[in-house]
């Protein structure tokens, strides 16, 4: 079993609804063994989009990286699905941002998630469960890479769950 930590996010329809489902399709493929609050965050440079709702989750998981990715796209699928015959657009992103201390770089999959230490709609819920956790690659705890950030990215906390 290896402990994954996933980043959960969406700016369509019902956010909160589509993060609950996530955590549920989440428990099907694992144990989610803790959850973030829910974070928004304000757009910022395209501000005529709805804001996104972002959350981080643990999973303990037995499935390898690749199988875990094509898994987390399948429930991507399942949820984002429109009613009827037609596929809307995705509600929902689910990233690996850590799984256990591997660092991965193949086409399909990079581990650590590339662009966690740059935002705060990830590290912020991220230090939520994981603070001491170590980046892998850059040798730092995920809240001293939230410490890190510098400008202030309009991400607040909006619930203490979906
Ligand atoms: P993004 O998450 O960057 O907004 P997508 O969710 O559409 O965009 O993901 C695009 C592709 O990123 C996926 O099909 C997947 O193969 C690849 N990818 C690379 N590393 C990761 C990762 N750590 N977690 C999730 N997807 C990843
Ligand atoms: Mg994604």
């Amino acid at each position: 079993m290896t402990s994954a930590l996933i980043g959960l996010g969406g700016n369509l329809g019902d956010r909160r609804s589509a993060l609950r489902a996530a955590l549920a399709a989440l428990s099907t493929i694992g144990r989610v063994t803790d959850a973030s609050p829910v974070y928004e965050t304000a757009p910022r440079h395209v501000t005529d989009q709805p804001a996104f709702l972002n959350m981080a989750a643990a999973l303990e998981t037995a499935l390898l990286p690749l199988d875990l990715l094509h898994a987390l796209k399948g429930i991507e699928r399942d949820l984002g699905r429109e009613p009827g015959p037609r596929f809307g657009p995705r509600l929902l992103d689910l990233d690996i941002l850590m799984y256990g201390d591997a660092v991965l770089d193949l086409p399909a999959l990079r581990v650590p998630h590339p662009r966690i230490a740059e935002r705060e709609f990830v590290l912020r819920p991220l230090a939520d469960i994981a603070p001491r956790r170590l980046h892998p690659a850059l040798g730092r705890t995920v809240a001293e890479l939230l410490a890190g950030l510098g400008e202030d990215q309009g991400v607040v906390q909006v619930a203490t769950a979906p």
